[in-house]
């Protein structure tokens, strides 16, 4: 098999906020790579992942790059694995046949040769939805707002749920399915368009851009006069210290992610530790990963959902290889509303 491999590298690790000089655009020779005896399938990529959780394995050290095997550190030019949805070009294994529509752990490039062992399986050719929705909503963004929402931060109905980086890829999921549980939904985002997103198409109670507030404490007691009971954090920070001084007892207090900490090494969050005691308050990061026993439930109720018309998704997808990377940048500046992806390929 002779194919060209063009993908995405980084030339060195990066230690602050990403730039396009970070990365550059490389090109493999496929055919001295595969073994036919092999147990490994040659994917053609269709729509890979954009997500921040990368930057931590781009920098010189991190203690999440330790945490989980897909976490673990990458490195410069070599090719960068994330989760996406391809067609099977060549197989070695019974169980994958060529044409084969598949969703796994694939790479930011145009090929993935997938060995034995690594996370891939077969999409349901019944579910008539878009491709681009097993990469989010179906993939392990919608299983990161279902999971870290209903399994940890255990929501009762009529509770008072905010969500940070509301407009994103998770927080926007997170947003609906809180509402479809009867709570009452406030979202921050960081522009005026995001928060009419928020409000008029994903049908949040109330959003403000946290980029317009001087005192995100005022701004959460205004938007919360009786207080917070659950906090789904994607952002950390100073929005974390605000949502915790606006909890209410017992609240309890997702971390999903804390992007605001990602590319800033000074920036870390320092709530008030007796609010959290006297408060009786539950703070726990989690993995979507870890959650792979209600995979079934996640998939049965969110697929209902969207075919009810019940649960929208929005995604913002890219054209081509060589938009990785600003497509990545955009993550920490904004740039995305819903789920980033970059389509690589057409069907
Ligand atoms: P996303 O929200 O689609 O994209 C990132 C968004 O974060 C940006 O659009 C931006 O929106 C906001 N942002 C960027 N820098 C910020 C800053 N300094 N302060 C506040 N907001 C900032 O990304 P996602 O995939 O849904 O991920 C959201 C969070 O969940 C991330 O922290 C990610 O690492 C984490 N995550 C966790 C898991 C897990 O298993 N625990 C899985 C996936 C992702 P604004 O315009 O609103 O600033």
């Amino acid at each position: 098999m002779e194919v060209k491999n063009k993908y995405v590298a980084i030339k060195a690790n990066i230690n602050g906020a990403p730039e396009e000089s970070d990365f550059e655009i490389k090109v493999e020779n496929l055919s001295r790579i595969v073994e036919p005896e092999s147990k490994e399938v040659v994917i053609k990529n269709l729509l890979v992942s954009i997500d921040p959780y990368q930057i931590n394995r781009m920098k010189s050290q991190s203690s999440s790059q330790t945490s989980i095997s897909y976490a673990t550190a990458i490195t410069p030019g070599e090719v960068i694995d994330t989760y996406g949805v391809g067609r099977v070009l060549v197989s070695h294994r019974p169980d994958f046949k060529k044409g084969d529509l598949v969703a796994g752990l694939l790479t930011w490039g145009e090929y993935t040769i997938v060995k034995e062992g690594s996370l891939l399986s077969k999409l349901d050719p019944n579910l008539a939805f878009p491709l681009s929705y097993h990469v989010g909503v179906l993939g392990f963004s919608g299983l990161a707002a279902y999971s870290g929402f209903f399994e940890v931060c255990k929501p009762k109905p009529g509770e008072k749920v905010f969500v940070s980086a509301a407009s994103g890829s998770i927080g926007h999921l997170v947003g609906q399915y809180a509402k479809l549980l009867g709570c009452y939904v406030v979202g921050s985002a960081g522009s005026q368009e995001k928060v009419n997103f928020l409000k008029e198409t994903v049908g949040f109670d109330d959003a403000f851009n946290y980029k317009q507030e001087t005192d995100l404490k005022s701004a959460l007691k205004r938007c919360f006069p009786q207080g917070i009971d659950v906090y789904f954090d994607n952002v950390g920070g100073k929005m974390l210290e605000a949502a915790v001084a606006n909890m209410n007892s017992f609240g309890r207090v997702a971390i999903c992610g804390v992007i605001s900490e990602y590319t800033n090494a000074s920036t870390r969050a320092a709530p008030d530790m007796k609010d959290i005691v006297y408060k009786r308050i539950r703070i726990q990061g989690f993995l979507a990963a870890d959650f792979m026993p209600v995979y079934a439930d996640f998939l049965s109720k969110t697929v209902e959902y969207l075919q009810d018309g019940k649960l929208k998704t929005i995604e913002d997808i890219s054209q081509g290889v060589e938009s990785i990377p600003s497509a990545f940048i955009g993550l920490f500046n904004g740039d995305n509303i819903g789920k980033k992806i970059v389509k690589v390929a057409d069907e």
